[in-house]
């Protein structure tokens, strides 16, 4: 039978006339009022159940969670907030739902509980809401790049290159585990493997993608990629969505100008696309504030963040500079940072990232010019830089409770200044032939970054766990569904 979507029935100003909707209760009150949500909106319609004329048995079913579908004049509500609802005159239960065993009963659930239960969590309003926000970014970043002339390239999920070189990799192979062939000095022969050669799932598509941005001008990735991280913090997952645009032509300050334009962007889109959703996640948010100390709460609500973040520039900082504030903002006597920061050289912890965004400059910052040595192999050595202070045109930006959403740079055009690196790090110029061909031939300045997809949603959400804005997260020891 045909049904209409909850979301149009509600915007719709036309009553009095017959429709019908298939969705999930949740709530069933005095039994007469049915919310109903088919997941098209956070809202639900109410159903209001003839229950003089309907059966107790079918009445009994309507238990939270299960699947029906009523049929009904849609009517002018009387009710508080909302503009319509459905005089039901035929209802069947599609799918019962035992409330003695489902879950997801309307209260208030804790994020664990609900993590253990990725399965069904996306039933209610918080994560219902999560997801949508997720999927419009999604969309917003296609259209983004699609709009300007770029080309959305496929890059290989197994490979055997490790873009950033710091060994977090989930290997590949159809290797029997419990007999693994040898060579003759006694390592695993790769060679008898089913690509014969070594094989990882991909931390980043950045190498394959410069490839292709030297040929087709303006290309971005946007695909799963993998890292075996140990830490279990609330910002790494092993499984990602990673966005990676790579310009030929541009350099570092145009590789910002993209990466602040971008992420504008897709921003301004979901905050126009999911009013409702963002509301209800603000709503949510503001509850959880009251329960903290003043001084902890947050000072601007999600909306007002979110469009803080559109009006205001990112403020563009370079390492030195950075290190210089956090140097000066940590006082010997009065330790504010766990990690002190006193030499130039040492990376940033997400606690400087934070202190840098949220309590000095107060806006999101872009970061440039680092040490090199604290970068990959493939960023641009910078001009006239002193030995042992040599930098490269790397640039990461930064956002509020967050740290780290952006990890750019201008690329090693050179091809001897980039050999040269690959040597001192001793990176196997034989295994990325094909990546130095690019450098071989017709090459040029060009510039990318990457973009953490769920650091985004974060962001956008407001969530603080990045478990929470992935339908299943992937983390240590955590692979049940
Ligand atoms: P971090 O310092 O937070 O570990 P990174 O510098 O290792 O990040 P990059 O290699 O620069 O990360 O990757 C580009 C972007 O991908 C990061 O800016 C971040 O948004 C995202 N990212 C990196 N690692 C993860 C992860 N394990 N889970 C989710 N997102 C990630
Ligand atoms: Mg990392
Ligand atoms: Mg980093
Ligand atoms: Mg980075």
């Amino acid at each position: 039978m045909k049904h209409s979507k909850v979301i149009d029935l509600l915007k719709s100003t036309n009553t009095l006339h017959e429709v019908t909707a298939k969705g999930w209760v949740r709530t069933f009150r005095n039994n007469q009022f049915i919310a109903l949500n088919d997941g098209s909106t956070i809202n639900n319609i109410q159903c209001v159940v003839d229950f003089e004329n309907t059966p107790d048995e079918t009445l009994k079913r309507i238990t939270t969670g299960a699947a029906i579908c009523v049929t009904g004049m849609l009517s002018e509500s009387r009710g508080a907030g909302q503009n319509v609802e459905i005089q039901v005159t035929k209802i069947t239960i599609l799918g019962d739902s035992d409330p003695d065993k489902f879950p997801m009963q309307p209260k208030k659930h804790s994020l664990e509980f609900l993590r253990e239960n990725a399965h069904l969590r996306v039933r209610t309003n918080a994560f219902g809401a999560i997801m949508r926000v997720r999927s419009t970014l999604a969309f917003a970043v296609h259209q983004y790049f699609q709009e300007k002339g770029f080309f959305y390239v496929n890059t290989p999920v197994i490979t055997g290159a490790d873009a950033e070189g710091a060994g977090e990799m989930f290997q590949v192979t159809s290797l029997p585990l419990d007999n693994l062939p040898k060579n003759e000095e006694g390592n695993i022969d790769y060679k008898k493997d089913f690509f014969g050669k070594h094989t990882n799932l991909t931390v980043s598509g950045q190498l394959e993608g410069e490839t292709f941005a030297m040929a087709l001008g303006q290309i971005y990735t946007f695909g799963p990629t993998f890292r075996a991280e140990n830490s279990n913090t609330s910002r790494h997952l092993a499984e990602f969505w990673m966005i990676e645009p790579e310009v030929a032509f541009n350099d570092l300050a145009d590789n910002m100008d993209l990466a602040e334009d971008f992420i504008k962007y897709v921003v301004k889109y979901t905050v126009a696309k999911c009013e409702d959703d963002l509301k209800f996640l603000e709503g949510r948010l503001l509850e959880e504030e009251k329960s903290k100390p003043l001084a902890d709460r947050s000072e601007m609500a999600l909306l007002e963040k979110l469009n803080f973040v559109l009006e205001n520039n990112f403020k563009r900082v370079s390492y030195t500079e950075a290190i210089d504030i956090l140097r000066d903002s940590t006082p010997n006597k009065k330790k504010k940072f766990q990690y002190i920061i006193n030499e130039w050289g040492a990376d940033l912890q997400s606690e400087h990232e934070r202190f840098l965004v949220e309590k000095h400059f107060k806006c999101p910052v872009i970061l440039f010019d680092y040490p090199a040595k604290i970068k990959a192999f493939y960023m641009r050595l910078n001009d006239n830089t002193e030995p042992g202070k040599e930098t490269v045109r790397a640039m990461d930006i930064l956002f509020p409770g967050i740290g780290e959403i952006v990890g750019g740079s201008q690329r090693e055009e050179r091809y001897d200044v980039l050999v040269e690196k690959m040597r001192a790090l001793g990176i196997d110029e034989e295994e990325l032939w094909w990546y130095l061909d690019t450098r071989r031939f017709g090459s040029a300045v060009h510039s990318g970054f990457g973009l953490g997809f769920e650091r985004l949603v974060l962001f956008v959400t407001g969530m603080t766990n990045i478990r929470d804005v992935i339908p299943f997260p992937r983390t240590p020891h955590n692979a049940e569904f």
